[in-house]
């Protein structure tokens, strides 16, 4: 029996249509498809016909290679585990031991890494399988499978929805969570939920198969996979894949310098880190005169429909910066590996600076106010969006835990089940750990519960409130804010400042001032350190508080 998952439908659609460019040029989704179903056969002659739900653990540059990969993995009813050449071999060998990976799919220059952390491993490498069908060493074209042969593995559980559809639920990717505040969990979703995930993107952000989206994103979190790879491939879309991020090739991209008109790129995604990253390039190579601003400025609102930031808080500095510079007003969405995307801010009407919007279609928000003693939630605001509708009830401003529900939520956390028991409520909400607000028919994320809520005297700060006031002084170029314990206060407020530059260093007593005439007193920081070097964070760009208090508050 061939089976067709619904993320294949354009691939066979769009056979001679660019689904990606990279280093190596322009790849065809037909091209793709045909070398994936290669790969498929390869692994299933190695795992045999009636192995299914093994773990496919691959390391792959960001290019053609992990797409046909992932493609690969699904076709022969396996499960992909995404690796990024970024992880220390430790983090590796965790990664592929925790997922009791039966096969790594990696190329000869990234072995290396794999090589040394296999010793006495049962694992199989497969090296270099992506472009062998196209030619051989001599050049000449090498018989690869007829394409009737690429059959989707007869081993996937089946459910069809509303309309005779196919669904699986079989388990799809294993994605380890950034790791900022622990050890990687692997998070497991179902085909079913990754469809979800992407639809609601699709439906959300209006995405058409005459979109070109500019990828520069590690590809082993949500956002780079699900986001910014396989929504638009789901939708017959481009993909401008760069290999890494680097700030000099994103602005070329971006202002579509070189570029073929039908490779330009009109949507992209990147974290707040980034867009910093891409505005020092701007002030300090880019521009050397007004008329270059006001071409780069006319270029991006021309080219580009959207521009969206998110996997962190972004500071409005940066939201305000970007607009100056290329008249768009970054569209910031919240989400996590375990829901993929909750809350988005709109595409057409009002963008709220340090709001994250409102729940994606399909997506269920609630805000819940934890019942000690019962195991229950009050519920002080919930909310769905059907169509553009917004729908919700209660009417409390009061913080609380985000919880979510729907078909986006996870399966399970990778042979975890009590951590899996833990984060879901009675009634099947998600508890994301985040705590949140809604304000004036908005959510705000206020952060982490465990590290970002600061309980001082009464008060409850939000560590995310403080850092957007601090960073709207214009010698602080960065700042992460933790609560420390306190005999009196219960917790203070503390921040780890870096400064643009040492001559505009203030002393505590002076920044203490300027912040008194800006923020509420108990949000100002009683404890302030001065740091000229950048703060330790993760390739997502995260801040790992822990790590904060541990190096400079400890
Ligand atoms: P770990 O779970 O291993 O500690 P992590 O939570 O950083 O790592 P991810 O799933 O990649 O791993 O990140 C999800 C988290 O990122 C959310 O729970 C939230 O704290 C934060 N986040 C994502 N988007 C936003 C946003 N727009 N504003 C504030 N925080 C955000
Ligand atoms: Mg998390």
């Amino acid at each position: 029996v061939t089976s067709q998952l619904p993320v294949f439908r354009k691939a066979v659609q769009y056979k001679d249509t660019v689904a990606l460019t990279d280093q190596h040029g322009d790849h065809t989704y037909g091209h793709i498809h045909r070398l994936s179903g290669h790969l498929a056969w390869i692994m299933q002659d190695m795992l045999g016909k009636e192995s299914a739900q093994e773990r496919v653990a691959f390391l792959c540059p960001n290019d053609v290679s992990y797409v046909i990969t992932l493609w690969a993995a699904w076709m022969a009813g396996h499960v992909a585990v995404p690796l990024s050449p970024k992880h220390p071999s430790s983090e590796l060998e965790y990664f592929v031991q925790d997922s009791e990976a039966s096969i790594i799919v990696t190329t000869s220059e990234l072995t290396v890494k794999i090589k040394p952390i296999l010793s006495g491993q049962q694992v199989i490498v497969l090296e270099d399988f992506f472009f062998k069908p196209s030619t051989s060493q001599e050049g000449e074209e090498v018989q690869i499978m007829p394409e009737s042969n690429i059959t989707m593995a007869d081993n996937h559980q089946v459910e069809y929805g509303k309309e005779n559809e196919f669904y699986s639920v079989s388990d799809a990717l294993i994605i380890y969570t950034s790791g900022t505040t622990g050890r990687p969990k692997g998070v497991v979703l179902t085909h079913n939920n990754v469809l979800s995930q992407m639809s609601c993107l699709l439906q959300a952000w209006d995405w058409t198969s005459g979109d070109t989206i500019l990828h520069c994103l590690p590809l082993h979190h949500t956002h780079g996979i699900i986001n910014a790879l396989l929504s638009p491939l789901y939708v017959g879309a481009r993909i401008v894949m760069l290999t890494h991020f680097v700030a000099s090739a994103v602005w070329s991209k971006l202002l579509a310098l070189d570029t073929p008109i039908q490779s330009r790129v009109n949507l992209f995604m990147a974290v707040p880190t980034i867009y910093a990253k891409l505005i020092e390039e701007y002030d300090t190579k880019l521009i050397k005169n007004t008329r270059m601003k006001e071409y780069i400025k006319s270029v991006c609102t021309q080219n580009i429909r959207l521009m969206v930031s998110g996997s962190a808080a972004l500071p409005e500095p940066i939201l305000e910066r970007w607009h100056q510079i290329t008249g768009h007003i970054l569209l910031e969405r919240y989400g996590m590996t375990e829901i993929g995307m909750a809350l988005s801010n709109p595409l057409k009407g009002i963008r709220k600076p340090g709001f994250v919007g409102n729940p994606l279609p399909s997506v269920e928000v609630c805000i819940g106010k934890f019942l000690p003693g019962s195991e229950k939630y009050e519920v002080l605001c919930c909310g769905n969006t059907q169509g553009t509708e917004v729908m919700s009830e209660g009417n409390s401003t009061e913080s609380g835990e985000l919880l979510v529900r729907g078909p986006n939520v996870f399966k399970e956390y990778w042979k975890k089940p009590q951590e899996t028991l833990k984060e879901f409520t009675h009634d099947a909400w998600f508890k994301t750990g985040d705590t949140a607000q809604y304000i004036d028919g908005a959510y705000k994320i206020l952060g982490r519960t465990s590290v970002d809520i600061i309980k001082s005297g009464g008060f409850k700060i939000s560590a995310l409130d403080v850092e957007r006031h601090l960073l709207s002084h214009p010698n602080i170029s960065d700042v992460a804010v933790v609560g420390i314990p306190d005999i009196t206060w219960g917790q203070k407020v503390a921040a780890a400042v870096v400064w643009s530059g040492e001559e505009t260093i203030l002393d505590p007593q002076e920044l203490r001032k300027w912040g008194q005439e800006r923020m509420p007193h108990y949000q100002v920081p009683s404890v302030i350190v001065s740091l000229t070097e950048a703060l330790p964070r993760n390739n997502m760009g995260k801040i790992n508080k822990k790590q904060i208090l541990k190096m400079f508050f400890s």
